[in-house]
């Protein structure tokens, strides 16, 4: 018989959290009619909502907070010559090894990690710390039989078979491509942009002139972006298609430290004011530096199965501008009237960029938001409540209006209520259902303000309004609705976090 396989607590929530997203209307596996598609994923009706809403609280803490920032939306398909330019054509590619067993493909470094985190874990840090140096030789000299030969040497086994039987390590390019126009074949050959990033780059001069903006500035962008990844898992985190958010600030060269801790500090702010947990975030330098820049960190958040890259800070130098000035043949200079020294007035701009995927960023606030309490229900029994601790102003839904029965002018009163509300918030009216079922719905999706229209709001026009985290309920107004839910709802209560300025 086959034996079952015990969870530990973070991988229960982990699943918890997944059939969650699944049975509330947050994400659906692509495809389901059709068993699905591998590492593709859709958003439900309040999936899309919250993602929507982490994306315009980036934009405009980007493009409307900062002044020196503007936004951009530049096409998937990009002239092919843009990913020889930037690299991608001849470096995007993984060390990749398959178990020949289970036929399980793994990124070689992701499976020799592994075994440095259980060493870890036993407490055999020299151990770990020796085979870690020893993988960074191996992968910076893409020494691909050194690899074979570590893990084989390791008795790193496949997490499926259990077996060592692997094949030769080879490398894998990550970008998809297809053909444009009616010919197939190399000449047409087309790209799924595998970031949004090149966009920004090759439309610098084109922003920089029409907008009149003056170094230092920045261009922001969010947009789908693909990559045919190999180790495509836990949900959401890695995905096939997904979408990023990224910005690029450029600057004068040697004043990219001041930008690039600037900005460390600056989306650090940002991901605190969304509510995530700060105890739950860290930097993490990269020791291993692509030769183009001088200095990179990840922030990390600590998802259930550990501590993952949330968001990268790079300072890139003049690498992208330059690759994109030769291949394109085409001068992309900045002319500084700010520099004294006449030789140095025309430069081509050094960049710091801060990129996350807008579909990570909602499963960190998704793991972050998703809480059961413990407590005694009316009948005195224990009993635990499941509910979304989202920020109000992300919230997929800010109020839901409900009259307490389906008669005696109740819905009526209820449907001005909710008309009253509906211009300025995502507001939803139920006229069904029992009123505690009502609020355990809303209470599962992250909604953060409830009011119940009863009889006695016929008579003094006062509701019960029920507060999502403390359960809390109480009789107000209808005129002072507006205030006390623009209160905490406001997109702005976030800005003014990221600014520094709560
Ligand atoms: P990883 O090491 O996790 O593959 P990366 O270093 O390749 O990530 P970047 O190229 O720096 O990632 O991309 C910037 C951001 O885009 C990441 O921090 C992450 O939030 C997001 N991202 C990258 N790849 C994916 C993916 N396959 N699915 C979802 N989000 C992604």
């Amino acid at each position: 018989m086959a034996k079952k396989i015990e969870l530990t607590p973070e991988q229960k929530r982990f699943e918890d959290i997944i059939s969650h997203a699944k049975a509330y209307g947050f994400v659906f596996q692509s495809s389901e009619l059709y068993d699905g598609l591998q590492a593709v994923y859709d958003y439900g009706q309040n999936g899309a909502q919250l993602k929507n809403n982490l994306k315009q609280v980036w934009w405009r803490a980007m493009t409307q907070m900062n002044e020196d920032i503007v936004g951009i939306d530049s096409a998937i398909f990009m002239h092919p010559e843009i990913w020889k330019a930037s690299g991608h054509v001849d470096n995007f590619n993984d060390p990749m090894i398959d178990n020949k067993d289970s036929k399980k493909r793994y990124r070689v470094d992701h499976l020799i990690e592994k075994k440095i985190d259980a060493l870890k874990t036993e407490n055999k840090l020299e151990e770990a710390e020796k085979l870690n140096a020893t993988m960074d030789a191996f992968l910076a000299k893409e020494d691909f039989e050194g690899l074979y030969n570590l893990i084989v040497t390791e008795k790193i086994a496949c997490e499926v078979s259990n077996t060592c039987n692997w094949t030769e390590v080879r490398q894998f390019n990550l970008m998809f491509s297809t053909e444009m126009g009616a010919v197939a074949g190399e000449d047409n050959k087309i790209y799924l942009r595998p970031e949004t990033a090149q966009g920004i780059f090759v439309n610098f001069l084109n922003v920089q002139k029409t907008s009149g903006r003056k170094i230092p500035f920045g261009i922001a962008q969010i947009g789908k972006a693909f990559r045919n990844e190999i180790v495509a898992r836990q949900f959401i985190f890695r995905m096939r298609e997904f979408e990023q958010m990224e910005m690029q600030y450029f600057v004068r060269p040697s004043t990219e430290m001041d930008a690039y801790n600037s900005w460390k500090t600056k989306r650090m702010n940002f991901l605190k004011a969304l509510g995530i947990n700060p105890d739950k975030l860290r930097f993490h330098d990269h020791t291993k530096l692509a030769h183009y820049a001088n200095a990179a960190v990840d922030i990390e958040y600590e998802f259930p199965f550990g501590f993952k890259e949330l968001e990268g800070i790079h300072s890139r130098t003049d690498f992208d501008l330059s690759q994109h000035q030769k291949h394109s043949r085409n001068k992309i200079q900045y002319f500084d009237e700010q520099v004294e020294d006449k030789d140095k007035q025309r430069y081509i701009p050094y960049v710091v960029e801060t990129s996350i995927g807008a579909d990570r960023l909602f499963l960190a606030i998704l793991c972050e938001s998703y809480t059961e309490a413990k407590g005694i229900d009316a009948k005195g029994e224990e009993k635990t409540r499941i509910f979304l601790k989202l920020h109000p102003a992300i919230a997929p839904i800010k109020v839901a209006v409900f009259p307490l029965l389906n008669k005696d002018g109740l819905p009526e009163k209820a449907r001005e209520v909710f008309e009253m509300l509906r211009y300025d918030y995502e507001t939803l009216y139920e006229n069904r259902g029992a009123i505690g079922k009502n609020y355990t719905r809303m209470d599962m999706i992250g909604t953060p303000y409830c009011v119940t229209i009863d009889h006695q709001t016929l008579e003094d026009n006062t509701v019960t309004l029920r507060e999502r985290d403390t359960t809390d309920q109480i009789r107000v107004l209808i005129s002072d609705l507006p205030k006390i839910v623009e209160e905490r709802v406001s997109l702005k209560n976030i800005l003014l976090m990221v600014n520094g300025k709560w």
